[in-house]
Parts: C-alpha cells; sequence; structure tokens
C-alpha cells in the first residue's frame, strides 16, 4: 500500500521505482524537480483546473515537461478572463484559477480571491472596465496559490487581504502538498493576509452586507464563504466543484467528512434564487449544490463500506465506486480513482 503522504501522480509507481528515487521525489523541494513532471500539454485551459489524464501518469513519461503548479501558472498569463455580471453589484471573473467575486461601488473594489499572478494584466483589464475605482478589499477563501498567487500585486495596489488565520499560516511558511508534488516557499510579505479571522466576520460596504463564514476543517482547514446578502450570492471557494470530483487537500487539513459538513452548510444558507460561485466550475444555484451533496455523500458512503470491509485502497479502487458519476464528475484532473482514494483516506 503507498503511503499516505505520496504524492498521488506517484503514488500508483511506488513498486517499480527504486529507493534512491523515492528519496529523491520526497525530500528537499522548494520548487518541482523536473523529473516528477507532468506534461503541459495535458492541461486544460477554459476553467483553470487540469486534466485527469495528466494526474495519473506516471513520471519520467514526460520528462521535459512541468510540474503541474508552475505548468498551471504560466498557462494562466494567456488564459481568457470572462465577466460574468450577477447580482445588483456583484460579478464574477472566470478564467484565472479559483471563480473570483467582484463587488464594486464608492468605497472601492471588494475582491474574493486573487486568481493567478501570470494573469495580472487580464485581470486588471477586466476590473477596469467594469469600474475605476481602486481594489480595496480582498478576501482569500483559502490559501491555494490558484486563488492566493494575485495577492501580492493587489496588496501592492492597496488593497487590505482577510483570510481565515490558517490560510495566513500557509501562507506565511514553506507548505507542501505531497498531491501536487511542489513545496511552497513562504509567500513574499505583501501576499500575506493583513488582517484574519476565526469564526465569522462581517462587512459592510458599496451598500452591500458581506459575512464571511468560516467552514471548519473541508477542502483545507482555512476555508471560508463569503456572502453578499443583499445580492443574495453566495462564493463557497473550493468546499464546492460544480461538475468536478473535489480535490481535497489532506496536507492541510482538508478531509472528505468536512467536504460533505460543507456542501450540506452551503444548502443551508441558499434559497431558490440564491447564485452560488463555486471554486471552480460554472457559476449556478441550489439544484447543482444538491447534486454535488449527493454525489458526495453517495461515494462517501461506498467506500466508507468498502473500507469497514477490510478492502484495501487498491481493493476499493478496483471496486470502482464513482464508476456511475465518472462521465459527468471525472471532468477535471480528479479521476474517480483519485477521487476514491482521496475519500478513502478519510472515510
Ligand atoms: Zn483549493
Amino acid at each position: 500500500m503507498p503511503r499516505r503522504t505520496l504524492s498521488l501522480a506517484n503514488w500508483q509507481w511506488l513498486q517499480t521505482i527504486t529507493k534512491k528515487e523515492k528519496h529523491m521525489s520526497q525530500e528537499n523541494q522548494l520548487v518541482a524537480n523536473p523529473s516528477h513532471c507532468l506534461s503541459r500539454r495535458r492541461f486544460l485551459a477554459a476553467t483553470g483546473v487540469f486534466t485527469a489524464a495528466a494526474w495519473l501518469s506516471p513520471r519520467g513519461l514526460f520528462a521535459e515537461s512541468e510540474n503541474i503548479v508552475l505548468a498551471a501558472r504560466k498557462r494562466a498569463g494567456t488564459a481568457n478572463i470572462t465577466v460574468q455580471p450577477l447580482r445588483r453589484s456583484v460579478s464574477a471573473l472566470v478564467g484565472s484559477g479559483g471563480n473570483i467575486a467582484v463587488l464594486t461601488g464608492t468605497d472601492g473594489k471588494v475582491i474574493i480571491d486573487s486568481g493567478y499572478a501570470t494573469s495580472r494584466a487580464r485581470i486588471s483589464d477586466a476590473l477596469a472596465k467594469m469600474d475605476p475605482g481602486p481594489i480595496k478589499h480582498l478576501v482569500n477563501t483559502h490559501w491555494h496559490f490558484d486563488h492566493t498567487d494575485g495577492n501580492e500585486w493587489m496588496h501592492s495596489d492597496g488593497a487590505t487581504i482577510l483570510a481565515h488565520e490558517n490560510t495566513r499560516k500557509h501562507l506565511s511558511t514553506t507548505t507542501r502538498v505531497e498531491d501536487w508534488d511542489f513545496t511552497f516557499p513562504p509567500s513574499p510579505a505583501d501576499a500575506i493576509p493583513t488582517e484574519v479571522f476565526d469564526n465569522e466576520k462581517t462587512l459592510y460596504l458599496n451598500s452591500t452586507t458581506i459575512m464571511l463564514s468560516y467552514y471548519g476543517p473541508s477542502h483545507t482547514d482555512g476555508d471560508v464563504s463569503a456572502y453578499f446578502v443583499e445580492a443574495e450570492v453566495l462564493h463557497c471557494g473550493d468546499t464546492w466543484w460544480n461538475g468536478h470530483y473535489p480535490f481535497i487537500d489532506y496536507s492541510t487539513g482538508g478531509n472528505i467528512k468536512g467536504m460533505i459538513k460543507a456542501a450540506e452548510a452551503n444548502l443551508a444558507k441558499v434559497t431558490d434564487k440564491t447564485i452560488v460561485i463555486p471554486g471552480h466550475g460554472k457559476i449556478a444555484g441550489k439544484p447543482e449544490l444538491a447534486e454535488y451533496r449527493d454525489v458526495l455523500v453517495t461515494i462517501h458512503d461506498r467506500v466508507a463500506t468498502l473500507k469497514k470491509e477490510g478492502k484495501s485502497l487498491e481493493e476499493a479502487i478496483a471496486a470502482k465506486p464513482t464508476a456511475a458519476y465518472d462521465s459527468k464528475w471525472a471532468t477535471s484532473f480528479i479521476t474517480g480513482d483519485v477521487f476514491t482514494k482521496l475519500v478513502y483516506i478519510g472515510a
């Protein structure tokens, strides 16, 4: 059985690599080692998520290509950014990493998640076309690079950065995500949240109440939602991947049970009128949120039963507990097998 800490990209190949290679793959990587990399040709552009094939490819096959984190950042430099007006003064920017929410008005822009730094020019362009006002407040839904890479430039332009205290913790220190085979160095000073909160924080800006709520450990240990009360728009961060199996970052405190709890919390918060912004995937509403919750619960129950019966991870994967859902949900870098693994760990 592969070690829990081993990269998803690598674990299937554990038995075939040498001890020396294993040592190299796990130690002292402040940047990605090209020998572990996956092909940039295999990255999916539009939604900012990666393809399934790349995730489970054997290392070595794509020796001259790049690590998935580096490739995603590079790809974002040419990604198109689409503006989607939602309701009242709330819009979404789609196309650079996680979905970004924007509230405009005389108090300056309030932004939820900052996308990739490599998309700076395109994000700036899109924001300037919306409204000439400066960015005054930035909220991070969690610490992941595809939601926080733009922190530094937005803060340099004058924005305060608000986040959960665990998000600041992960951005402030060296943080390794085994499943991405990548170690993030501490973020630059300007990218670190300037204000943190524990459970709840309410802002009132641009005639809009913005409620920030901590989920508890779910996708990571620092996930928060942002609810624009008068507009009835909820940004769920990466507790919701609409139409994709979600990534769950166990290396920084995420787990499947927390993901299900977060999905329940999102459902409890919305009405038929609420516009819901997922971290990844199309902006939608309550029916799609409910469907996602049902997928998580059903797959968790199946995998938990297999685990209770004493099935190993390999046996659980071989039982294909996600099969009925794969054609609709295995649409990013999380295949049915990878998702089974992510669920099995925490089931
Ligand atoms: Zn994330």
